[in-house]
């Protein structure tokens, strides 16, 4: 294979171009900001999926919403989810099993373990160190069960307090990053992280996006006696990339498990991802995402080469097995995986290798398997990166990825039913966002 033809991807910006770059940024930046559209609220409710929003007279400007509260504790949520034990749900709150076993302890706690019921939240907050302050747990047909911490032990009272899920909805256009744009539009950074990733199989956040694309999200803000306090789920999107809109809406199948699928039904969950680099907040950039990957692709070069500094985390594209993790000749430090339909995937020039990546592993879709590099017949840092399908190179910018299997026609009703609204809404949200443009 001849890796002396590579290309060589360090493009050094001259000075001027730099200076331009800069000038623009900062314009754009002082441009007014095409925020907030509309806000809905709903009636208190946990099952936000079957519910119509009922739409309020006035919209409602959200604070900055975090998970970290203004006393410098944190606020973790989770939903009790079908086959779930109470301890199940509190190990994924990241409570360690001697504060669920003094939690259990609690009477009014242990009576809770033997009724609970998927769909209902449990809302904990730990110091920074990540001790267990106060945990409530919402009941059917009674206030919700606040337990705070007295020393060692845990007491337990019924609460008055009102816990609410409103849906609020916002849209915002891209100026200069992915991540500036959803803060412009005050939208939480876990609804945007969220967003990222549901179109990272349809989307490479870090070269297709361009300036002017367009947004909007759907999504759930748990509130308690008015306050908003965490960010809950994505509900919906629509990213309108080069004019070509992208949806996603989120269904709950009748066992509880949750997914992300395009309005007509594909799902958004599996498949490839688009992109094997990180795209995160500290490494989007306008100025990257405007230069496109050096494809590269023709006979005598078998892969494409992503151009990035050494150290950016590259990610598995699909799940996968470890077939190889080593140097080999011109790839320098590679890794190859085995997918399903006998696809295979090559990362090479690799810096390193995360911790645990040998021959043999399995990996996740998304999972971090090395670090960019420049390695073997290379001259500058980037990522060499391979689709094969039964051992012939592809060009995986050109070729239709596997996805997930459709969804179930027995399902069709129930999808329809759940995501419709959601649909019109994102419909609604993006006649108001062109508006807003005039
Ligand atoms: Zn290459």
């Amino acid at each position: 294979m001849p890796l002396t033809k590579l290309r060589i991807l360090t493009h050094r910006m001259t000075g001027a171009e730099r200076r331009f770059r800069l000038r623009t940024l900062v314009v754009l930046s002082s441009l007014p900001l095409f925020g907030v559209v509309a806000a809905f609220g709903l009636a208190p409710d946990t099952n936000t999926l079957d519910i119509t929003p009922q739409t309020i007279t006035e919209a409602i400007a959200l604070p900055a919403l975090a998970s970290v509260n203004t006393d410098g504790t944190f606020a973790r949520e989770s939903m009790i989810q079908a086959g779930d034990t109470l301890t199940s749900a509190l190990s994924r709150l990241k409570i360690d099993d001697l504060e669920i076993q003094r939690l259990l302890a609690t009477d009014a706690v242990r009576q809770l373990a033997s009724g609970i019921r998927a769909g209902k939240r449990i809302q904990a907050t730990t110091t920074q160190e990540g001790q267990l302050l106060t945990i409530q747990f919402e009941r059917s047909d009674a206030p919700a069960l606040t337990v705070h911490r007295e020393g060692d032990s845990f007491v337990a009272e019924e609460s008055s307090e009102l816990l609410e899920t409103r849906v609020v909805m916002r849209s915002g256009q891209i100026l200069s990053s992915l991540f500036s744009a959803t803060d412009s539009a005050g939208i939480p950074d876990k609804i945007a992280d969220q967003m990222a990733e549901t179109f990272s199989t349809s989307l490479d956040f870090r070269e297709d996006l361009r300036r002017g694309d367009t947004f909007s999200v759907v999504y759930t803000v748990n509130y308690r006696n008015g306050e908003p306090i965490a960010a809950g789920k994505l509900l919906a999107a629509e990213f309108v990339n080069a004019g070509k809109p992208h949806r996603a809406v989120l269904y709950r199948d009748p066992f509880g498990h949750e997914g992300y699928y395009t309005p007509e039904g594909e799902s958004l969950r599996k498949g490839f991802l688009r992109s094997p680099l990180e795209f995160s907040r500290v490494t989007s950039s306008f100025s990257n995402s405007r230069r496109h990957p050096i494809y590269g692709f023709h006979r005598a070069h078998t892969g494409v080469d992503f151009g990035a500094p050494t150290g950016t985390r590259v990610k598995a594209t699909g799940d996968a097995t470890v077939v190889f993790a080593g140097r080999k000749g011109g790839y320098g430090n590679l890794i190859i995986l085995r997918h399903g339909n006998g696809y295979e995937t090559y990362y090479a020039h690799l810096s390193a290798f995360a911790s645990g990546i040998r021959s043999g592993r399995s990996v996740s879709q998304g999972q971090v398997i090395a670090y960019v590099g420049t390695t073997g017949a290379s001259t500058g840092p980037h990522l060499h990166y391979e689709v094969r399908i039964a051992g012939r190179p592809q060009n995986p910018m050109a070729i239709k990825l596997p996805g997930s299997p459709p969804l179930p026609v027995a399902q069709r009703g129930r999808f329809l039913q759940q995501t419709a609204d959601w649909s019109d809404k994102l419909t609604l949200l993006r006649g108001t966002n062109l508006a807003a443009l005039d």
